[in-house]
């Protein structure tokens, strides 16, 4: 067994509100008394003070520096999670257009997005894996997109089934628009390819309360007049996201993560190396407890993420949950919409706390195979 020592809070595998690095929960700790530059509670902080505004634009500048991104992007930190991208997008960009916005309806999150589009403008879903259950994802190739459309929106992680994508859309002329949500700085991304990338915070970036959004200005010229202010991007640029009170807690946590990300991690290529021993150390577990497991995802769409399986013997998925609880893990279970088991490693589940996990399962199938 290993030998490293981990608390509690270290075997979090939760799919959402993800676990965050321990360092950073200590700069957090600290920061709820006095933060170091003034002295005062983070949460008594203004978001209209100097401190605040210098925070908000090093943040900006990490994620600018992380994923490269050229000067035509603007970098939006918003409120109302991604729930709210779903409906606040096709209010600005799908406002009476003539052609249906497009869709991969590939999992859980891309159907609420769907749906909530669905309120907003026609939509066409081109891909649809619900019929087989959610298990594999389309070739971006093989879509019979529309450059005219409105837009094309896909989820890059669908968290609750564990499935990603590992190609990047090739679509010259089409309003590329992807949820990254759930794997948002977990590796590197050719950014220039998207119209439009938004992922809510709490999973990979720190708290609930955040969203960040990075979009290509021109696109805000597409935007209709008429728009309540806060739903409408243009008033977010303008107000370099503090029209309103933003979750300055929330940003101070996110900011500490995205030093993390580049001091500690050093940038979104280790990070990803990390991220793939953590994911192929859980998926060789599974592949080698036989036909013990089923894990939801196809081979060449499993999710560096959000590790997603059942038992064969669907009384060993409660067993197992309830020995994983004994033994000190948490946040184990499936999504209430399949059931199951999920492992969520995020950037902060350290290969330590994995390996314990695979030598747990490895354990259990040994005793129940
Ligand atoms: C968790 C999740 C959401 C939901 O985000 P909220 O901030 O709770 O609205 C949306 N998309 C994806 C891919 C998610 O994983």
């Amino acid at each position: 067994m290993s030998t490293v020592q981990l608390s509690a809070n270290d075997l979090n595998f939760s799919g959402g509100p993800g676990a965050l690095p321990h360092e950073v929960l200590l700069q957090a700790q600290q920061a709820m008394i006095a933060l170091p530059e003034t002295g005062l509670s983070v949460l008594g902080m203004s978001h209209r003070s100097a401190w605040f505004r210098e925070l908000l634009d090093e943040a900006e500048q990490h994620i600018r520096d992380l994923l490269n991104l050229e000067d035509r992007y603007a970098v939006l930190f918003l409120q109302g999670g991604s729930s709210l991208q779903f409906s606040m997008i096709p209010a600005n960009f799908a406002h009476g257009a003539k052609r249906p916005t497009e869709f991969v309806a590939s999992g859980y999150w891309s159907g609420k997005a769907i749906g909530e589009a669905a309120c907003a403008a026609p939509v066409k879903v081109l891909w649809d894996g619900g019929a087989d259950g959610y298990h594999r994802l389309p070739d971006f190739e093989e879509l019979a997109w529309n450059p005219q459309a409105p837009f094309f929106h896909y989820v890059s992680n669908e968290t609750v089934e564990g499935l990603q994508f590992h190609q990047t859309p090739r679509m010259e002329g089409a309003t590329v628009i992807s949820d990254m949500s759930s794997d948002f700085l977990s590796r590197p991304i050719d950014a220039g390819r998207y119209a439009m990338i938004y992922a809510h915070a709490q999973k990979n970036l720190g708290p609930a309360g955040v969203t960040v959004a990075i979009l290509d200005t021109a696109l805000l010229d597409r935007i209709p007049d008429g728009l309540p202010p806060m739903l409408d991007y243009r008033t977010h640029v303008r107000h370099r996201s503090i029209y309103n009170t933003p979750p300055v807690f929330s940003l101070y946590a996110l900011t500490l993560i995205c030093r993390w990300l580049r001091q500690d991690i050093g940038g979104l290529d280790a990070m990803e190396a990390i991220n793939s021993l953590k994911a192929g150390r859980l998926y060789q577990c599974l592949d080698d407890m036989g036909g013990l497991v089923i894990p939801q995802a196809e081979r060449d769409f499993r999710s560096q993420m959000n590790v997603a399986f059942r038992f064969r013997d669907t009384r060993l998925d409660a067993l197992c949950l309830q020995e994983a609880a004994d033994a000190g893990f948490s946040g184990l279970g499936g999504h209430r919409s399949i059931g199951g088991l999920r492992a969520s490693i995020y950037n902060a589940v350290l290969p330590a706390a994995v390996e314990l996990l695979a030598e747990f399962l490895e354990d259990f199938a040994r005793r129940h195979g």
